[in-house]
């Protein structure tokens, strides 16, 4: 890849082949890496840069020590029918939560529900993915999700870090319409969007971040200074109260770590507890879709002249849709970093 000094924008099918040829020269099979680029692209695809291939670096630096393992397959830590609870060992996530979600859909489809436990896995990326991959499949879905990193986000009424972002994501399959999908960190900011920011030096909204002394700031780095400053909870103590159900559902329950001390390794690990429903199944899918169609009409119509509303996934599909025709654009800081991870792995050919 050449050298960029300034933004630029890439078009999608080629940030694709970065992505997999960077993880085919790191070692992944075929598979693996095109899954990868699957997550990472689809994530800028649809706006949300700081789980997109912003995270190459990332990724590449855990594989070579040792803390990502590269071609893992998921092990089997229980199995009843409709709960079965799978190990990621430390592999990579796009691989892990695709399989895991995969064969939740498969169990869904002939019980009616499955209940999918995935601990210790790498980095599962961006959640409303995995909803969107069981949304296809005509199946509702919820995501519980904790992280086991470096501590970013303080318990509500504190100023120290303590857990991570734990997002939380929910799908909704619809007839004829897009699903609905909600997914969001349950801090004020993901931590890759604060990371996105610094690479970029914009300054960050008020309210979200604390730095180490407790005091509100502006300012990304403060996050990833010596000591770190604080990410808060979105929705004061509902926000946390949903961060601490991501953390012992998403993990504890299904024989997962917490974040319950200092950063333990380099890599961040993801633990997901995931409730697939057929609606087909239960027999109540044309009702889901009338109720759901009147719902969202209903909510619609409180439009203005000037504020439009949205359901939850139209706002990813509206970028998606622009990127699609215009390009991914990526920072000169950004670009620079996944340029530097491709020769660490010597990913010569990767496209310029
Ligand atoms: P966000 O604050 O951008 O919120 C996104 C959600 O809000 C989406 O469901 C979106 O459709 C909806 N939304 C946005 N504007 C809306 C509007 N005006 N009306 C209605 N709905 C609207 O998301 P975030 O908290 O920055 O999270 C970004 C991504 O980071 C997510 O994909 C999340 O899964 C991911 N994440 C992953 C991890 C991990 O460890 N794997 C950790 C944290 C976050």
């Amino acid at each position: 890849m050449n050298s960029a000094s300034a933004s630029m924008i890439v078009p999608p099918d080629k940030l694709h082949d970065i992505v997999r040829t960077i993880f085919s020269a790191a070692g992944s099979t075929d598979r693996e890496a095109r899954l990868v680029a699957d997550h990472l692209v689809e994530a800028n695809l649809r706006g949300h840069d700081s789980h997109g291939v912003g995270m190459i670096p990332t990724y590449i630096a855990n594989a070579r020590d040792g803390s990502l393992i590269l071609n893992q397959t998921l092990s089997v830590g229980f199995d009843s029918a409709s709960l079965v609870v799978l190990d990621g060992g430390l592999g990579i996530g796009q691989v892990m939560a695709h399989d895991a979600i995969e064969a939740g859909i498969e169990r869904a489809a002939n019980a009616a529900a499955c209940i999918v436990g995935l601990r210790n896995s790498h980095h599962i990326g961006r959640i409303g993915h995995w909803a969107e991959q069981c949304a296809a499949a005509g199946l509702i879905s919820i995501h519980f999700v904790n992280v086991v990193s470096t501590p970013a986000v303080a318990p509500f009424g504190g100023t120290k870090a303590r857990v991570g972002t734990n997002p939380f994501a929910v799908g909704i399959p619809r007839a004829g319409e897009p699903p609905i999908i909600v997914d969001f960190a349950t801090s004020r900011l993901a931590a890759g969007k604060v990371h996105v920011a610094f690479n970029k030096g914009v300054s960050l909204p008020d309210g979200a971040l604390l730095d180490a002394g407790g005091h509100p700031t502006t300012d990304p780095s403060a996050l990833f200074s010596d000591p770190p400053g604080a990410l808060l909870p979105f929705g004061e103590h509902k926000g946390w109260g949903l961060s601490v159900a991501c953390e012992l559902l998403g993990a504890a329950l299904i024989g997962g770590k917490t974040q319950s001390g200092p950063k333990q390794s380099n890599a961040i690990v993801n633990s997901m507890l995931s409730i697939l429903v057929s609606p087909d199944r239960l027999g109540t899918r044309a009702n889901l879709d009338d109720e759901t169609d009147a719902f969202v009409s209903w909510a619609r119509s409180e439009a203005t002249r000037t504020a439009q509303i949205l359901m939850p996934g139209d706002p990813e599909r509206e970028t998606k849709r622009w990127r699609e025709a215009n390009g991914i654009p990526i920072d000169a800081r950004t670009w620079e970093e996944i340029e530097a991870a491709a020769e660490s792995v010597g990913a010569r050919g990767a496209p310029a």
